[in-house]
Order: structure tokens, then sequence, then C-alpha cells
């Protein structure tokens, strides 16, 4: 077993200097050291203060998943990693109006999504610093990864949950052991809740607000990259708050600043019409952002209103000539049925992705990759 029972991992010498996060509204930068989710200066975003570095010579092969690549992660060397055994995920081709396409399986990462991939690295993180007890909020995926990760490392965790959350991924945060916290009304009142808590001293892992899970996400433009030979013409993918698609556009720009590949993929992000404040500002720019409403969608893993690193995703989005794509309610569930006829079993949300791709095959570059995020398993219609 690897983990908690005293391994020491050994950074090498050229690792990367990726250490510092700063705000990105006044630039109060705070060592990797400290425990905070937010600038306690002025309560902006933190961020990565420099763009992720890959050393191909860094990877440890002995290593499994994304914890090959923990020299991008900025970590001390002293940090142990907490793993369920995340990455690896396969990409699998499949033949979509006569052409090849191939399928990131993100969903089968260990508790169901792509969320493990940040996780992991966070919660290594946060053991590291001697949290014993963290909070998050999120009554999906990122709330399900959170409980696995934070029981994994012997720490209590509490997910604060709207009140009407149930289903398998509330069921799987209780069975994880995850403490849950329902909040009454809507979403915005569990995350209203959670960063009370946070006031009062509670350690918010946020998978939201917390830069270190982007380097994790970072890991699967790495393993794309192993898997293709070179970076993919274009990747799709779910987009809600959009740190997966921000995350993999770091991970294809570091590997292109290490003329690892030959060019950097188009990035297409996808979001359900119903919900879609990305697709809006793209489209119609900042006066669009105004009608935006957070309409009841099957697409529940994606209906954020107001993304917090919106314009850092937009730009990645933009500078790989890529674009936001929102696809209408109706054709999301056929999506999925489509998806599930050809062996892959994936939650609502993610078939997002699917209505895009023969409407924009000519346009995409090849070799296409479609980013498969969570599980049909965790998903029940009412
Ligand atoms: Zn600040």
């Amino acid at each position: 077993m690897f983990g908690s029972k005293g391994i020491i991992f050994q950074r090498r010498a050229i690792g990367c200097n990726v250490d510092m996060i700063e705000c990105t509204s006044c630039r109060n930068e705070l060592s990797i050291k400290e425990v905070s989710y937010r600038c306690p200066v002025c309560g902006g975003v933190f961020d990565y203060a420099e763009p992720f570095k890959y050393e191909a010579s860094s990877i440890n092969s002995k290593m499994p998943g994304v914890w090959r690549y923990r020299d991008s992660f900025g970590l001390p060397t002293e940090v142990e990693p907490i793993s369920l055994g995340e990455g690896n995920s396969p990409l699998v081709w499949d033949d979509v109006n006569g052409k090849q396409v191939a399928f990131k399986l993100d969903y089968l990462n260990p508790t169901g999504s792509y969320k493990d991939r940040g996780t992991t690295v966070l919660i290594s993180y946060l053991a590291w610093q001697g949290v014993k007890s963290a909070i998050e909020d999120s009554s999906g995926n990122a709330g399900a990864s959170f409980a696995a990760y934070t029981s994994r490392a012997g720490m209590h965790g509490k997910v604060f949950v709207p009140a009407y959350a149930s289903g398998p991924k509330r069921a799987q945060i209780e069975a994880y052991g995850g403490e849950l916290v329902p909040v009454p009304g809507p979403r915005s009142k569990a995350a209203d809740a959670v960063e009370q808590d946070a006031e009062n001293g509670a350690v918010y892992a946020s998978h939201v607000y917390q830069p270190f899970v982007l380097a994790g996400y970072a890991t699967a433009a790495y393993e794309m990259v192993e898997q293709l030979g070179d970076a993919p013409g274009s990747v799709i993918a779910p987009v809600g708050q959009g740190s997966f698609l921000l995350g993999m556009a770091r991970g294809f720009e570091a590997l292109h600043n290490a003329n690892q590949i030959s060019r950097v993929p188009q990035l297409v992000g996808v979001q359900s019409k119903a919900c879609a404040p990305l697709w809006s500002l793209a489209t119609n720019g900042e006066n669009a952002l105004e009608g935006i409403e957070e309409g009841e969608t099957v697409a529940e893993g994606i209906r954020i209103r107001h993304p917090i690193r919106a314009d850092a995703v937009l730009k990645a989005v933009q500078s790989s000539n890529g674009f936001m794509a929102a696809v209408d309610e109706q054709d999301i569930i056929p999506a999925r049925d489509e998806l599930a006829s050809r062996g892959f079993y994936v939650e609502p949300t993610s078939a997002v992705v699917w209505p895009i791709l023969p409407k924009n095959m000519n346009e995409l570059k090849d070799p296409i990759v479609i980013v498969l995020t969570g599980s049909g398993l965790k998903y029940m219609s009412s």
C-alpha cells in the first residue's frame, strides 16, 4: 500500500518552481506552506504565480497514476501522497461518422469522476499541513471525492449540501464517512454556510478556490500526450467552473513550453443552455451575463451561475483557437444514451459533450479527444 505509511518521496533537484501562489486581484503572494482558501488581504482568488512546468526527466514512472508527475505539483518534498490510484485513465477509440475519435475515460477514477485528480493533490497537501478536519460544499462529484480522500487521510470531512440533495452522490459521501450538513434553500445557501464556517476558522478544502486542484487536473493533459505521442488536435470537455479545462490547458501549455508537443490543442468547453454563463460571455460579451439564469438541467454538475475563474477559462479557450458551446436540454439524455450504446456509461453532465461533436466534425482538428468526466452510476433519474 502506498500513501500514509512513512514513504518519503524525493523531489528531484530539477523540479518545478511552481511553489508560490498569489492573489489574482491584489497579487498578494502566499507561501504554499500556508493554508488559506482566499486572499486574507482582499478576499481575491488564489492561483499559481507562474505557468506550470513540465520536465520529462522528472517523471517518476515508479509512482502510480498522477503521482508520476508530482514534480509539477509544486508541493514540498515531504508531502506524502494520499492516493487511491487516480489517473491513468484509458483512451479508447471509436468510429464517429466515419472518423476515429478518442474518448478519455476519466469517469473511471476511484470515486467515479475526474475530481480525484485534483483532490489527491489538495488533500495530500492539507494532511501534510497537519489538518485534521476540513470542510467542503458540494452534493456532487467533488463532495464524494473529498469524502473519500479525507477518510483515506484519517481526516474528518464535513460536506455542506443543499437539503434537497439526494441520490447516489449523497449516499456515496455518507458511505465514505463524510459528515453531511444539509442546508435549506438553493445551492448558493450551502456555499454561504461553508464560507461562514471557514470565516470561523475551519479549513475549507474547496475544489473551486484551492489552486492545487489545477495542478492535479493538468495530469490529464500529460497522460493524453503519452497515449497519443503528441497533443490532441482538439479536446472537448464539459464546463461548469471550468477548472478541469483550465488545468488541462495549463498542462498542454507546460508541455508546449518544454517542446514535448508540436501544437496546443483547440479547447472546447461545453455547457448546458439552462445555465451557460461562460458560453454567453464568449458569445455575447460582458453584457450577456445579466440575463444568465441558474436554470434546471439534468447536467447538475455544471450548473454554475458564477464561475470564479471565468476570465482565465475563457482566455485559455480563446488562445487555443477553441470555442465555448452550449447544448439544449432535450439533447442531453439522448446524448447520454448514445454514449452508453457505445459502452460509455456516463452521467448526463458528462454527456453534454456529445451533441457538439457531429456539428463540428470538420472544424475540429484531429485527433479529437472527448473527455468523459463522471460515471453514469452516480445519476438517478427522478
Ligand atoms: Zn488579494
